[in-house]
């Protein structure tokens, strides 16, 4: 089959298109025919080396398609399902090797494209509002890179547990898909200082929560725009990662909250598997959630989807086609 590898951590440019064999099935797996395999920043992170994985590997956390062959002890799939999943390696390939226990079934009516783009994406604004800091009625929240795949989402989710949304992102045209999603407020972080435009729209208060996924460049600024007792959610590195904090600073600036989440905990059981992609399927279903489908690549342009992504052209989710 196939896949795009990595040989060794690097730029765009290191990712190649190879002739691999088959992943083979364990009794438990599954293996999936990929239709759609979801791109997510932290595959550039595991490309760069910033997260390290063993290599060689093939990249990819995420797809959509259909059971090819299912293992001697799987239940509840069969060839010919439609089926998606999230936090298992290996899905920029025509065929991925997955554990039962991550797949779910993709609802009629959703597409290949909408479940790559639903997982792990769509999971992470879930946890990010339901469980690290459960979003309630009249909550200020503070979303950076608003237009993005989570930025997008998290927006909507927040909206719909009726938090008021103050979106960050670097151009209008961003800025008007971020008011689409149902943004109260954008600021364009690279034109305006966004902590002075936070206390302005707020009238000084500042937020209840930060969901900072930019990390070093916006770090210490969300931190600065929190309440009294807020959430300073830092959950991603896009501009690089924080690599220094004095823990003590929280105290005087309003004895707030630091966590760094990851997916892979709040995805850990069955049951928060089943949970999240549950909810995001219904509310695709009752059109509380839309998500923005627009940039497409087939599987060889791997490099230069990574390229568009890094260089902050794309909104929204990024799909490679095998
Ligand atoms: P996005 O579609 O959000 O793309 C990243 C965006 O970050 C860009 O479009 C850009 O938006 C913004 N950005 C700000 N500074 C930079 C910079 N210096 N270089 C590049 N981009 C920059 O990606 P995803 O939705 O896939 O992921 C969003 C973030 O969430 C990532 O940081 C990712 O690691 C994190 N994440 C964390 C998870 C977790 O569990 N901890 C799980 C999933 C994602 P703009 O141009 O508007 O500034």
């Amino acid at each position: 089959m196939q896949a795009i590898r990595v040989n060794e951590f690097g730029g765009p440019e290191v990712m190649s298109f190879e002739t691999v064999d088959s992943p083979t099935i364990g009794d438990k797996d599954v293996l999936v025919k990929v239709e759609a395999a979801g791109i997510n920043y932290i595959d550039t992170y595991q490309r760069s080396g910033l997260y390290q994985i063993p290599l060689p590997a093939t990249l990819g956390l995420e797809a959509a398609g259909t059971v090819a062959e299912v293992g001697g002890a799987v239940s509840g799939f069969a060839a010919g399902d439609r089926v998606a999943y999230t936090n298992v390696a290996g899905a920029y390939a025509e065929f991925a090797a997955v554990p039962q226990d991550k797949l779910v079934a993709l609802p009629d009516g959703v597409s290949f494209d909408a479940g790559a783009a639903a997982m792990l994406q769509g999971c992470t604004a879930h946890y990010l509002c339901q469980s690290t800091y459960p979003v309630k009625a009249g909550d200020r929240c503070l979303i950076h890179a608003a237009a993005g795949g989570v930025g997008l989402l998290l927006i909507q989710m927040v909206k719909n547990a009726g938090g008021f949304v103050i979106g960050t992102c670097s151009t209008e045209e961003k800025a008007e898909l971020a008011r689409q999603a149902g943004a109260d407020e954008v600021i364009l972080y690279g034109q305006q200082d966004f902590e002075t435009e936070v206390k302005r729209i707020t009238d000084g208060a500042g937020v209840n929560v930060a969901y900072d996924s930019v990390g070093k460049s916006t770090f210490e600024k969300s931190i600065d725009c929190l309440s009294r007792f807020g959430y300073m959610v830092l959950y991603g590195n896009a501009s690089g990662p924080v690599t220094e904090f004095n823990p003590a600073t929280l105290g005087p600036k309003g004895s707030l909250f630091l966590t760094r989440p990851t997916l892979f905990d709040y995805l850990a059981t069955r049951e928060d598997l089943e949970w999240r992609s549950g909810d995001i399927f219904k509310w695709i279903a009752e059109g509380k959630l839309k998500l923005r489908l627009e940039h497409f690549y087939p599987l060889s342009d791997a490099v230069a989807a990574h390229q568009a992504l890094e260089g902050r052209q794309t909104t929204g989710k990024v799909i490679l086609r095998p």
